[in-house]
This record gives C-alpha cells, sequence and structure tokens, in this order.
C-alpha cells in the first residue's frame, strides 16, 4: 500500500463553504432531544475535519489537541485509512466474524500479534469500545483462572458499562446511583503529587490480602500503564515490576489497560514496554480504529485459548470496515514514524509548557507530567502552592476553544489541562495550537 507522505492538506472537497445551520441552534436540538447524561466538553458542532484541524458548522477553524480522545494518532481522515475503508466498502461491509469470517480481522490480529507486549505465543480477538474490551480481559482472566476477584486502582478508567464503571476508581459521575458489581477492589494508584507512594499502594495491597480477599482468590489485576482520565498519571515502572512478581507469586493475572496509551502515543507502541513489564492480558481500542468503532484483547494464547466457542465475540465485533482502517493505522505508524514523532511532540509541548509556568502573567500551572505526546499540567490555585484549581482548568479549555483550539481536562476533579494532538501533526499547528493555550491562559489571568 502506497502511504502518503502527509496528510496535513487540507482536502479540496473541504472547502466547500458553510453548512446553513449555527452551533446555537444545534445545541437547543442536542438539549431537546438527547439526555444530558451523556456530557459535550464544547457548545460547537463538528462540520469537517483534516489531519489536527476541524471546522464547525459555522465555518471556524481549530487546531484538535483532543484527536477525539487518543482516537485520531493518524489524523482526523488520513488518505491511507480513507482508502482502506473505501476498499472495503467496496467489497463487503459486514457478515458478522462469527457467522462468516474475514481477511482483514485475520490479518490484523497476525500483527497485533507479532508486536504483542510480552514474549510467548499472542492471539488478538477483537470487539467494539475500549470498555467491551476490557469486559471480555475480565471474563477471560475469570475463566483462566477459576477466581472471580478483580483488583482496580483508584483514579483509573475503564469505561462506562457496568462491570468496566465498577472496575473505575471514580464514582461521580461514573457510579454514583447506579450500582456497581461483586468481587471488585481498589488500591490506591501510586501518585507523588497526591502523596501516595509506591510503598503506599503496595501496603494497601497487603492489607486488602489481609482483610477482604486472599491473593489466592484474584483473578486479575488491571490498571493503565499511563492513567488517561485519572489525570495523565504514569505507573512507576518499580510499581509495575511489584505488580508483576507479586502476580507471579499469586497465579494472578495482569492486565494493562491500553485503550487511551497504545499505538505509539506514549513514545512506544504500548505504553507498558517503557517498564519492561510483561502483562499477560492487554485492551486495546481508540488508537488502533483510526476513527472507527474498534477494540481488542491481546492476551497469552493459552489464556485467550481456554475460553470455549461462543464465550466470546459480539454481532460487530471486529467490524471489517474497522479491521481495515486498523491494517491502515498500522501501515501509517510504521511509514511515518510516529513512535519516534510522538516523543518529538511531547519535548516540544513540554519544553513551551515549561516557558508558560515560568511566567507571571499567565494562570499558575501546575505538575507537567505524562509520556511521549500524552502530557498534562494540573492549574493552580495560587503561585507557590499545590493546591490545584480544577475550575480554572475547565475556564482555561473553554477559554482556549475562543483561542481556536480544542483541548481537554482530565484529572480526578478535572484539574489537569491534557494534550493528545494527532500524532501526524505538524510542528506549525502544534506551535497554533500552543499560542492558542497560551494566549487562553493569558486571557484568563487578566480576567
Ligand atoms: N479504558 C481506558 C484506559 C480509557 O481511557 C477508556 C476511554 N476513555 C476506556 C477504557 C473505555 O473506552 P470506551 O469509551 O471506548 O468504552
Amino acid at each position: 500500500m502506497v502511504i502518503e507522505a502527509s496528510n496535513s492538506v487540507a482536502d479540496p472537497r473541504l472547502d466547500t463553504g458553510v453548512d446553513a445551520i449555527t452551533n446555537a441552534e444545534l445545541l437547543e436540538r442536542r438539549e431537546r432531544a438527547v439526555p444530558r447524561g451523556v456530557g459535550t466538553a464544547f457548545p460547537v458542532f463538528a462540520a469537517r475535519a483534516q489531519n489536527a484541524e476541524i471546522w464547525d458548522v459555522e465555518g471556524r477553524r481549530y487546531i484538535d489537541f483532543a484527536a477525539g480522545i487518543a482516537v485520531l494518532a493518524v489524523g482526523h481522515r488520513h488518505p491511507a485509512v480513507i482508502a482502506a475503508v473505501e476498499g472495503q466498502m467496496a467489497r463487503f461491509t459486514h457478515t458478522a466474524f462469527q457467522v462468516t469470517a474475514y481477511e482483514p480481522y485475520i490479518e490484523l490480529a497476525e500483527r497485533l500479534n507479532a508486536i504483542a507486549p510480552f514474549s510467548g505465543e499472542a492471539k488478538t480477538i477483537f470487539f467494539t469500545t475500549g470498555a467491551e474490551a476490557v469486559e471480555n480481559a475480565i471474563k477471560v482472566a475469570r475463566y483462566a483462572t477459576g477466581r472471580q476477584a478483580i483488583i482496580s486502582f483508584t483514579g483509573s478508567f475503564h469505561g462506562r458499562t457496568i462491570l468496566a464503571s465498577a472496575l473505575t476508581g471514580k464514582v461521580t459521575p461514573y457510579k454514583r446511583g447506579m450500582g456497581s458489581v461483586p468481587s471488585v477492589y481498589h488500591v490506591p494508584f501510586p501518585n507523588p503529587i497526591a502523596g501516595t507512594t509506591v510503598e503506599a499502594s503496595l501496603k494497601a495491597l497487603d492489607y486488602l490480602f489481609s482483610a477482604d480477599i486472599a491473593p489466592e482468590d484474584v483473578a486479575a489485576i488491571i490498571l493503565e500503564p499511563v492513567q488517561g482520565e485519572g489525570g495523565f498519571h504514569v505507573a512507576p515502572p518499580e510499581f509495575l515490576r511489584s505488580l508483576r512478581e507479586l502476580c507471579d507469586r499469586f497465579g494472578i493475572l495482569l492486565v494493562a489497560d491500553e485503550v487511551q496509551t497504545a499505538f505509539g502515543r506514549t513514545g512506544r507502541m504500548f505504553a507498558i514496554e517503557h517498564s519492561g513489564v510483561e502483562p499477560d492480558l492487554v485492551t486495546i481500542a481508540k488508537a488502533v480504529g483510526g476513527g472507527f468503532p474498534l477494540s481488542g484483547l491481546i492476551g497469552r494464547s493459552e489464556l485467550l485459548d481456554t475460553v470455549p466457542p461462543g464465550g466470546l465475540g459480539g454481532t460487530y465485533a471486529g467490524s471489517p470496515i474497522a479491521c481495515a482502517a486498523g491494517l491502515a493505522v498500522l501501515d501509517v505508524i510504521a511509514a511515518e514514524g510516529l513512535v519516534d514523532r510522538a516523543r518529538r511532540i511531547g519535548e516540544r509541548i513540554t519544553t513551551r509548557v515549561e516557558a508558560m509556568q515560568r511566567r507571571n502573567d499567565l494562570l499558575p500551572i501546575g505538575h507537567i507530567r505524562g509520556q511521549g505526546a500524552m502530557i498534562a499540567f494540573d492549574l493552580l490555585a495560587g503561585k507557590g502552592t499545590d493546591q490545584t484549581d480544577p475550575d480554572a482548568a475547565k475556564r482555561v479549555s473553554a477559554r482556549a476553544l475562543d483561542e481556536g483550539l480544542i483541548v481537554l481536562n482530565c484529572g480526578s476533579t478535572g484539574e489537569a489541562i491534557r494534550f493528545l494532538p494527532p500524532l501526524t501533526i505538524s510542528d506549525a499547528h502544534l506551535d497554533e495550537g500552543l499560542a492558542c493555550l497560551e494566549a487562553a491562559l493569558v486571557n484568563e489571568a487578566a480576567v
């Protein structure tokens, strides 16, 4: 497949003018037609997009630092992804893999098995959403170990189905009033900013094992190598190594939830590779589909093969269109060197944010952290304090929109600004987005 070197040139078909509808009209219709339970970060509506740019229905252009929540690692409408999808659509769009299987699914599994972040034989099964991948990781872990209990971490996010939100380490808004599931336990995620050391987290596991559940009854420990929604906190390598040892000692499976981190985002194909720790099961979604709904579970063959036929799957799981897109995504990541590019993007962002942090005419910036192109920083209540200011963070992302930038918050109280630009973004667009953010920080400080 021939891949065009860059997709930063707007498709001429995009310059067709402005839709005859306003953001305000759509907002009103949205509020009447769609429940408020599905929040929307910004009151603007997408009309079209190309690589790292989005135009709203009124023709206003934005630099996109959200990339559809870490989905568009290869940018909006990468030509290779569009060509692969159009090629697949011309052949067939759906058969259900469980009825009539197809090559794109198998080929994508083969290619992911070859890069699985663990030694030994791997297999991959596909689903549609990140939460579904997480659900299936737990199903496999329970089946393979014959155990029920799952350990997860505070501040984690694993999705919005009942099990995935039960695993999620944040009550409001994800689980309050919606109940939970039994046999799920949480321990503190090590977070130096919150004062939680690796030792404290490991001690909490000891307490759990003495007070609530024997380690021999635990099926899996699930964690994000870099917490995404929770604030871009990186799991310390020594913590991951301790978890691996613990899992080996008690026959517990280690599940890396790489839904937000995988496919180059952190400067490695999988974030867990930074630590050298090998997980047993890896959940993937977001970037792999290049904008088409696709998720998967990569795991040790001997674990995935325990479940008998029929125990796993789904009508739309591993859609041929999404698998075709996934193959193109892997091609683009390799051809355009996006794993290295993620590191350079991260460095460029960090240098610029550090410079902003030193200035006195901006809202005060706290801890800058992350891995590769997955960087976040806190907004502080004042210079010299550690107290975060979630309201300021929300005002900054709202103000950034006025400046022409789409950028998201994250963190347990929404106290952080997070960068998730497409890895295909040009330096010019990256700098333009950073300038918009800087203007937002200056203008909010002046209010
Ligand atoms: N796990 C992680 C680490 C995530 O970041 C997310 C989504 N933000 C999910 C799971 C759930 O994915 P989805 O929304 O596709 O169900």
